[in-house]
Formats: C-alpha cells, sequence, structure tokens
C-alpha cells in the first residue's frame, strides 16, 4: 500500500521594492512563517516598470541587500526571479508562470494593508483569487480597502486558509511597525544610519554610497 501524499507546503510570497529591506520586512516576514507553523517565506523583490519612478539601489543592490538581511533566518529566503525576466513584471504573472511549474502547490501572496487597500489599481487584479490566496499584514496608517477587494478573497482564520486551492485572505492583527523604506531613505541622508535597518545592510548602504548617506549632516555638529 502507498503512503498518502504528504499534503504540498505552500509557496509564500512576499514582495515589494525593498529599496532598502528594513526591519519590519523581516519582522513581518518571520511573523508570517511563524502564523503558518515554520513555513518558507520567500520576499520577492519586483522589477519596477520603466514609466515609473526607478528605485534608488539597483535590482543587484537590493538582491544583495535582502541576502544580507535573510541570513541567519532559517525561514526566510530570497526570491529573484521577477528582477531576472525580461519586460515588465507584473505579480500576476510570476503566479501564472508557479502555477504552470507546481500546479498542485497552493500559494499565498503576502502583502501591508497598504497595498491591500489599493489592490484594485493592480494589473489583472480580479484574477488573482483563482491563483492564491492572499495574507494581509497590518500597518499603521493604511486605508481601508474597497468593499470590492474585501469580496474578492473570503477572510478565514490560519487553520483554514489552505481548506480551498485559492481565493482565501487572512488577516493578522501583528507586528504593528511604523516604519517605511521612505523614511528610512530619509533617516539615512540626514543622520547617517537608522536602527530600522540591520547592522549588515547598514554597512552595504555605506561601502556603495546609497540613498544620500549621511548628506544631510552638518559639519561639526
Ligand atoms: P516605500 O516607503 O518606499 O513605499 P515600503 O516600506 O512600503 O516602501 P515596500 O518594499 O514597498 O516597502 O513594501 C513591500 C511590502 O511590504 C508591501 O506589501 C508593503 O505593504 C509591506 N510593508 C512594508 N513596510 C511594512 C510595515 N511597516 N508593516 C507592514 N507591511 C509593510
Amino acid at each position: 500500500m502507498t503512503a498518502p501524499a504528504a499534503p504540498t507546503a505552500p509557496r509564500i510570497l512576499f514582495g515589494g521594492t525593498f529599496d532598502p529591506v528594513h526591519r519590519a520586512h523581516i519582522s513581518c516576514a518571520r511573523a508570517v512563517s511563524r502564523a503558518l507553523g515554520g513555513a518558507v517565506v520567500d520576499l520577492m523583490p519586483n522589477a519596477v516598470p520603466p514609466h515609473r519612478p526607478q528605485p534608488v539601489a539597483s535590482p543587484e543592490q537590493r538582491l544583495d541587500m535582502l541576502a544580507l538581511a535573510v541570513a541567519g533566518h532559517a525561514s526566510l529566503r530570497v526570491d529573484p526571479r521577477e528582477l531576472q525576466r525580461d519586460g515588465p513584471s507584473w505579480t500576476i504573472d510570476t503566479l501564472e508562470a508557479l502555477q504552470r511549474e507546481e500546479p498542485r502547490r497552493p500559494r499565498i501572496l503576502v502583502m501591508g494593508a497598504d497595498s491591500f487597500a489599493g489592490f484594485d489599481n493592480w494589473h489583472r487584479w480580479q484574477d488573482y483569487a483563482r491563483l492564491c490566496h492572499l495574507l494581509v499584514l497590518p500597518r499603521p496608517g493604511a486605508d481601508a480597502p474597497s468593499a470590492r477587494v474585501q469580496a474578492l478573497f473570503r477572510e478565514t482564520g490560519a487553520d483554514n486558509l489552505l481548506a480551498s486551492a485559492a481565493g482565501n485572505r487572512l488577516m493578522l492583527t501583528a507586528p504593528v511597525l511604523d516604519v517605511s523604506a521612505t523614511a528610512v531613505r530619509e533617516a539615512l541622508a540626514r543622520k547617517g544610519s537608522c536602527p530600522a535597518v540591520s547592522d549588515p545592510v547598514l554597512a552595504y548602504i555605506r561601502r556603495h554610497g546609497l540613498y544620500n548617506i549621511g548628506s544631510g549632516i552638518q559639519p561639526g555638529r
């Protein structure tokens, strides 16, 4: 008699610009892993379409900083696939590619509440519910999502997230961390450091002179 197939571990994708990766990204990704029984979470830097303002750091630098930030966190990985693809990189294309590669493996897309609030601006947003589950992190100051965004995914608890192939939504309530990459970049320029960035990432930023680091420090003050 053959043993029943083990349930397939979900593919958990936490996309973002990560310009730079900061402590809230890492704390949130670890909280997601814990909420899902220690599952591996892939941090996936996005390629920004050419018509939008480009990140300050290059794709390689964003990847390097992510690699430094996840080092030592066994449940976190970096997935470079969207930076390696030619042409515009839409998350929906990534999910469709993963579905072709691993049709039986459930996918969970992770995002902050601010991204969720603007979800109906995403390219082909209505197609997501047949391709993945959603896990939303709390974020201070985030707007409430519209009724049509809320209705797209069924809200469930952690135990039921994977009860169907796709289309469920888990709203985490912690951690609530008031950190943004925009504020990090401003602090780095103004003060030359920022506690929301880990030491190895800060050393990398200094080595590469990113984010106008220290340009706002007044001599002799
Ligand atoms: P920026 O300030 O440049 O917009 P950011 O801090 O929002 O950057 P991103 O790389 O754009 O960072 O975010 C990637 C993902 O992480 C998004 O889904 C975003 O909502 C989420 N995120 C970022 N910071 C937080 C936070 N403090 N709490 C919860 N989610 C967050």
